[in-house]
């Protein structure tokens, strides 16, 4: 009830608001619901739901006003009355209906965006945890690296071993890419097989508890060509300046630039095609974004990752991905950060 209160303040410019994202009934509620409807106004908070999750949002949630929805109890007209709804979220079909409610709808982006961004202990605690079980996801997939191996039976084990040490799923479809594949950003695991001589570029993360983990490594699989060797350097060294940076008060462009001058000043700056990082929690992609002339500042509490890369076309790519949160006057790293230097198998 807490997190009501506290987006309850946030009402301005709205009489209420409409939450329809289970992301956020999830963050206010404690409910893992597909289908719910809260409405937040100046006198409370209602919850509306259907017969499958009635019983069980009212035996979970005693102090949550829960209201039972059915073809005789529909959800109540507004009218006259200003509503905020999350454009973010709402379908053209979903917002036709909200128009037969009668009230004036006020368009919101993502309105609890904000207020999500900054973590509570106990979010962290499970970040923290999360980023643990990341974490060994990397060992896993370090130990399966053996020549003829192909990117997607590595990605298939390292779903099932995550499954097995308690993680719900993927937080996203695992990024394994072997030589020349890994100079793709957003390459997908696929049928290449390991060879010698190759880079190896592992961005995996998993979900537990409702919460994302987010990292990024890279290990030459033998001898790898010398200038793969170099942007190497050039990316961890642009990632430590980044990472020192992390602390209450820093923009989000300052934190973008320190990395990005580094690789620019190397001559990489074109091959640096993505912005610096994003805020992980509930959602793997969440505020704040690291991003050139990002105004934003750091505050205690935010969850970010830090991920500067250069990708060399035909050859490969190098970046390297940490999640960290921001604490009193610096930061703690959820990502375990033993990487050796040239890290050669
Ligand atoms: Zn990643
Ligand atoms: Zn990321």
């Amino acid at each position: 009830m807490r997190r009501i209160e506290r987006a309850r303040q946030h009402l301005t410019g709205v009489d209420c608001w409409i939450i329809d994202n289970p992301v956020d009934l999830y963050y206010l509620t404690g409910l893992d619901l597909s289908l719910g409807r809260l409405l937040l106004s100046k006198e409370g908070a209602k919850l509306y739901v259907d017969g499958r999750y009635y019983e069980q949002c009212r035996n979970q949630k005693s102090d949550l006003d829960v209201v039972l929805l059915s073809r005789d109890a529909p959800f109540p007209r507004l009218e006259g009355r200003r509503i905020g709804f999350d454009a973010t979220y709402t379908t053209v079909e979903e917002f036709e209906k909200l128009k037969l409610l009668g009230g004036e709808l006020i368009s919101l982006s993502a309105p609890l965006r904000q207020l999500r961004a900054i973590k509570e202990p106990e979010e962290i605690e499970r970040l923290r945890e999360v980023g643990e079980l990341g974490s060994c996801g990397f060992d896993f997939v370090v130990s399966r690296l053996k020549e003829g191996v192909t990117e997607r039976e590595i990605a298939s084990e390292l779903e099932i071993f995550w499954l097995r040490e308690g993680g719900e799923r993927l937080a996203f479809s695992p990024h394994i890419a072997f030589g020349e594949g890994s100079a793709h950003p957003h390459y997908h695991a696929g049928d290449r097989a390991l060879k010698r001589g190759d880079v190896v570029l592992i961005d995996i993360g998993v979900v537990r508890g409702h919460y994302h983990s987010d990292m990024t490594r890279v290990v030459f699989f033998g001898e790898p060509e010398r200038e793969l060797v170099k942007i190497y350097s050039v990316v961890k060294e642009a990632q430590e300046r980044a990472l020192a940076l992390c602390k209450p008060g820093v923009t989000t462009g300052d934190l973008d630039r320190v990395a990005r001058s580094h690789i620019e000043s190397a001559g990489y700056g074109e091959l640096f095609p993505h912005s610096l990082g994003h805020g992980v929690g509930l959602e793997i992609h969440e505020l704040p974004w690291i991003r050139k002339g990002g105004q934003e500042r750091l505050e205690e509490g935010m969850v970010l990752t830090v991920e500067p890369g250069i990708y060399l076309p035909g050859l490969g790519g190098v970046r390297l991905e940490d999640t960290v949160v921001i604490t009193t006057s610096g930061h703690e790293n959820f990502t375990r950060r033993q990487i050796p230097f040239h890290p050669v198998l």
